[in-house]
């Protein structure tokens, strides 16, 4: 097999989606997914409880901390990290290397860590930084979602500051001013290698 014609499918087809909490990575992801059935998106493995609405394998696997320990001791992880210091996230290997197989764009929707982690394993792998119009505008999105308690939107404010220091890590900023226009720069990333001549 030609190994540089795989090399080349890879480098053009993954997308790693990072950014600060509540910038709308979840959304952004969700509108892809919407719009753009022919992108595959990982589903990540976690220990926190599933939200209302939340379904297992759509949003997530929503596993035991036994089932986390089994994962990461049997290397099946690509990467995880402890999101929040709250709970363990993780993206299964097996589905992403068979998207990529594939020759499907594939995109992960994780945090910081998690891209740090993915970037030594798959440097060829595309970097998205999503970020927020403006810090105003991360804490209203914030405090709308609801979802957290008070304790909880604090910790991960704290986070986000730290986040927001890391876009020049990355290798392309998406500003997140609407959910589908942010949605389409993405995928219009993850085409790029379609358009290169075939025999180039
Ligand atoms: P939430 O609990 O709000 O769904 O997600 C919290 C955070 O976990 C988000 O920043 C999200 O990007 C991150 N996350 C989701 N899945 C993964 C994963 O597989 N690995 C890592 N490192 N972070 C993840």
């Amino acid at each position: 097999p030609d190994r540089r014609v795989d090399a080349g499918a890879r480098r053009s087809r993954l997308v790693v989606l990072a950014g600060p909490t509540a910038v709308g990575k979840g959304t952004v992801a969700a509108e892809v997914r919407a719009t753009h059935p022919e992108v595959w998106i990982s589903v990540s493995a976690t220990t926190r409880r599933a939200r209302p609405g939340e379904v297992h394998g759509v949003h997530y696997w929503f596993v035991s901390d036994e089932e986390f320990d089994r994962m990461v001791d049997g290397g099946e992880l690509l990467e995880w990290a402890i999101v929040h210091k709250a709970a363990r996230y993780g993206t299964p290997r097996g589905p992403v290397e068979a998207a990529l197989a594939a020759g499907r764009p594939a995109m992960l929707e994780i945090d910081l860590q998690g891209a740090r982690q993915v970037r030594e394993t798959m440097p060829e792998a595309m970097f998205v930084f999503l970020k927020p119009p403006s810090w105003e505008e991360l804490v209203r999105r914030l405090v709308g979602r609801g979802t957290e308690t008070e304790e909880e939107r604090a910790r991960r404010l704290e986070t986000a500051r730290d986040e927001l220091a890391a876009e020049p890590e990355f290798d392309v900023t998406i500003v997140n001013h609407e959910v589908h226009a942010a949605a389409e720069q993405l995928v219009a990333l993850m085409m790029v290698g379609d358009e290169r001549p075939a025999d180039g």
